[in-house]
């Protein structure tokens, strides 16, 4: 996977904390530049790409509002001007406004969409130019086990995931035969700031008996990475919580 992944250029979505800058690292390991965006904690992002550029790798740190196609185009620029065009895009960025059916309404709605769901077209949309010219490349799209179970966030969050994996699979159908990978991770119950905010306030419904870690939703995004055979597909980790 070094061999394949070194010298290449990733941009993650939501790379400033969480499961996003797990990711960051994880491709940062393998030699990778990456382009670390966020939203608004730069002191995060900053925090992040510090530790990357102090060991060998290199990273930027690179704010954008993901659900804006003006700010995606100059995040694409921008990553592309200071490490090379992207060749592995992890589409991460996402937000749990957690809603009951009677609470939600049409602005959470819309937002959840374009956060979740809109920003991962938006963002491969950028980045397919320089893959399809050069024939390689990897999109990871962040899901989740609310795509296809009741999560514990709404039914807007359940459709934006759903969503994705259906981005996912029609992207992977239209690139396969041009070297491009499109694969989905859907995490369940990673203990991060979206977790511990409110989704979950203890682990007592997964069947292992704790939460994921970011490192072991990192773990299976290289994976996907690393596998030129492999498209169109959503690997689901949660603790035994769901088998499909
Ligand atoms: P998190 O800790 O809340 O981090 C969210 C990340 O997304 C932050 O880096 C944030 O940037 C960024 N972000 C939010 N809105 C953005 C926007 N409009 N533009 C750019 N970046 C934006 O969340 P997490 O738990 O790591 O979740 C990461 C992904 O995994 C999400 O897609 C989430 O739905 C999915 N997921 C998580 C779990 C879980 O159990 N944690 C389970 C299933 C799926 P700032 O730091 O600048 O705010």
């Amino acid at each position: 996977m070094t061999q394949t992944l070194h010298g290449r250029v990733a941009l993650v979505t939501g790379g400033s904390r969480g499961i996003g800058a797990a990711i960051a690292l994880a491709l940062a390991k393998v030699g990778a530049a990456v382009a670390i965006n966020y939203c608004s904690r730069s002191s995060d992002a900053e925090a992040v790409a510090r530790t990357i550029n102090q060991g060998s790798g290199r990273a930027v740190a690179l704010q954008a509002d993901v659900s804006d196609s003006c700010a995606v185009t100059a995040l694409v620029q921008s990553a592309s001007e200071q490490l090379g065009p992207v060749d592995i895009l992890i589409n991460n960025a996402g937000i749990a406004l957690i809603r009951g059916m009677d609470d939600l309404t049409e602005a959470d709605f819309d937002k959840t969409i374009a956060v979740n769901l809109k920003s991962a077209f938006l963002c491969t949309q950028a980045v397919l130019p320089h893959m399809r010219a050069q024939r390689w490349g990897r999109i990871v799209n962040i899901s989740s086990g609310a795509a296809r179970g009741a999560g514990a966030v709404g039914v807007h969050y359940n459709a934006s995931k759903a969503g994705i994996e259906g981005l996912t699979r029609g992207y992977a159908a239209q690139l396969v035969k041009e070297g491009i990978t499109v694969n989905a991770v859907a995490p369940s119950l990673i203990e991060t700031d979206m977790v511990k905010s409110g989704v979950a306030q203890s682990p007592s419904r997964i069947p292992l008996g704790r939460f994921g870690t970011t490192e072991e939703v990192a773990q299976v995004v290289m994976m996907v990475v690393g596998n030129e055979y492999m498209t169109g597909q959503t690997v689901a980790l949660s603790g035994g919580m769901a088998f499909n």
